[in-house]
């Protein structure tokens, strides 16, 4: 699908997350909290993790929230895992119902935004939930699901991840059909974690925009887990999204990185794919480590008077917060 104008965009009225003067409407492409959450038994009123509910509620736009699928639950498991962190969205949503609220559409994003509530969205990590099955997938979809992120760092049956190389192969013909089923009914294709052939066969396939929901640049720290720039023009220029990943080792090769890492990834991806392709992945509570300045997800915001310090136009800022993020789902989820 070619990129079209966001109808949507010009009406959406800010949330409340104002610096220097500056209110923006924040939509980050992925959090582990659901995994956290059911692997330590916390709720998200007193977890101890890097996302709470008092983090959400303090006026976030929007958040896509992750069934991420442990390797642990690979071969046999991995469907009722998924399920498993499925029942916990909904659990949240029914506890906190006045602060977070089921977005299954970009016009759901929108209207739940402007009420001030965090419009929620589902997406699974881990092809391996689909147990070989696209009945499983049009399932997931009816439970909620609108992103898959095809592989983590594995092979699966749809494709490889990047521990597996480029010798791990393309997309499987399971895989193709799933990337064709997911553009029929109307779900992003993530193609972080993804090794190089199978990003490939994804960008050729799609016939929607693509979605790297938290992947960062090469150039700036060679980790296979980072996208080169022949891959970030690609995604790019076929409407895709990248979302950057606040995890230390994919901002710095030391490990230890700050906040200055992130706006520096978010500049480069500009510089290489143009200002509509960049948004948020912070992958908070996936990650052990956090860049300081962003130890946890109350301090999104603060990227914005760095994007301002910098000289970034208000235009500019509002599409890296959630502006292009709301604009991929709108294109894709319809
Ligand atoms: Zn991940």
């Amino acid at each position: 699908m070619s990129q079209k104008a966001c109808p949507l965009g010009r009406a959406l009225v800010r949330v409340e997350q104002t610096l220097g003067g500056l209110a923006v409407f924040i939509f980050d492409a992925h959090i582990d909290t659901l995994s956290r959450l059911l692997d330590t038994g916390e709720s998200l009123e007193q977890t101890s993790g890097h996302v709470n509910l008092s983090h959400l509620s303090r006026g976030s736009g929007a958040q896509f929230f992750a069934a991420f699928i442990d390797p642990a639950y690979y071969h046999g498991l991995a469907m009722h895992r998924a399920m498993d962190m499925i029942d916990l969205f909904w659990q949240m949503l029914d506890a906190y119902s006045d602060n977070l609220v089921f977005a299954g559409s970009a016009e759901d994003i929108t209207r739940i935004s402007n009420q001030g509530r965090l419009a929620s969205l589902l997406a699974i990590e881990g092809g391996e939930a689909l147990e070989g099955k696209l009945s499983s997938l049009r399932v997931f979809y009816r439970l909620g699901v609108r992103l898959i992120t095809l592989t983590w760092n594995y092979r699966n049956d749809l494709a490889a991840g990047q521990f597996e190389g480029t010798d791990g192969g393309g997309l499987s013909r399971f895989g193709r059909e799933v990337v064709a089923e997911m553009n029929r009914l109307g779900m992003l294709v993530d193609v972080s974690h993804l090794n190089e052939p199978g990003f490939w066969d994804v960008v050729q396939l799609s016939k929607d925009p693509v979605l790297a929901s938290h992947s960062n640049a090469r150039t700036l720290c060679d980790h296979p887990r980072n996208l080169t720039d022949e891959q970030i023009r690609a995604l790019a220029e076929r409407g895709g999204v990248i979302g950057v990943n606040f995890c230390p080792a994919f901002l710095a090769k030391s490990g230890q990185a700050s906040i200055d890492h992130v706006v520096e990834q978010i500049t480069y991806l500009i510089k290489v794919g143009g200002a509509d392709c960049v948004a948020l992945g912070s992958d908070f509570d996936g990650i052990y480590q956090t860049p300081e300045g962003l130890e946890d997800y109350s301090r999104i915001p603060e990227l914005v008077g760095m994007l301002q310090e910098i000289g970034c136009s208000e235009a500019l800022i509002e599409k890296v917060m959630g502006g292009n993020l709301l604009r991929i789902c709108t294109e894709v989820l319809g």
